[in-house]
């Protein structure tokens, strides 16, 4: 990875709805109404006007990303992506790498420069780590690579010790 770009990849352990950036993703389900693991957290943490404004956007397909506010959190944006029910084919790298460049997307035309990422699909969606980790940093290298007259500053917050070794091992 070109060290212009591995510069503005951070690779953080936490909590998400905690961080102070333009915006966080979440990683969804296609009801966007909530659920468990990080979307709860994340509804818990910015509260009901959360899911009033997502009950507004009719869900979302896999691959794809939508934007609400951020309310009760440090972020102005929330990006609701939803990634594969992993299923052992190939259509789940080809999702996944969705989720990441679509987010990536929209954050542009909403004039975010600050983004960071749960794992996507690494929880109860089921997708092995270890080929997850891949796809995600391969796709937003290759997303800012293409980019690069855009200042965009890509944060992965990983939840566990676990989470954060593969990020790191994959950035090296
Ligand atoms: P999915 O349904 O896409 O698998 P999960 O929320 O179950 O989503 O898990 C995705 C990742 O988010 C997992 O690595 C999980 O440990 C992590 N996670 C859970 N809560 C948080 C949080 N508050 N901040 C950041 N990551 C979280």
């Amino acid at each position: 990875m070109p060290p212009k770009i591995k510069n503005q990849i951070q690779v953080v352990q936490g909590d998400i709805t905690k961080l102070d950036c333009d915006c966080i993703v979440n990683a969804a389900n296609r009801s966007l109404l909530g659920g468990g693991g990080v979307d709860g957290a994340i509804h818990r943490a910015a509260g009901p006007e959360l899911l009033a404004e997502c009950r507004t956007l009719h869900g979302c397909r896999t691959g794809e990303a939508k934007i609400t506010r951020g309310y009760r959190l440090k972020v102005k944006y929330i990006i609701h992506t939803v990634g594969p029910i992993y299923s052992g084919t190939p259509e789940d790298a080809v999702q996944l790498a969705d989720c990441y460049r679509n987010s990536l997307e929209l954050a542009k035309t909403y004039d975010i420069h600050s983004i960071a990422f749960p794992a996507i699909s690494t929880g109860v969606y089921g997708y092995p780590l270890d080929a997850a980790t891949p796809i995600a940093v391969d796709t937003v290298a290759d997303w800012l690579q293409s980019h690069a007259d855009y200042d965009m500053k890509v944060i992965f917050c990983c939840f566990d010790a676990r989470t954060k070794q593969a990020y790191q091992t994959k950035m090296e």
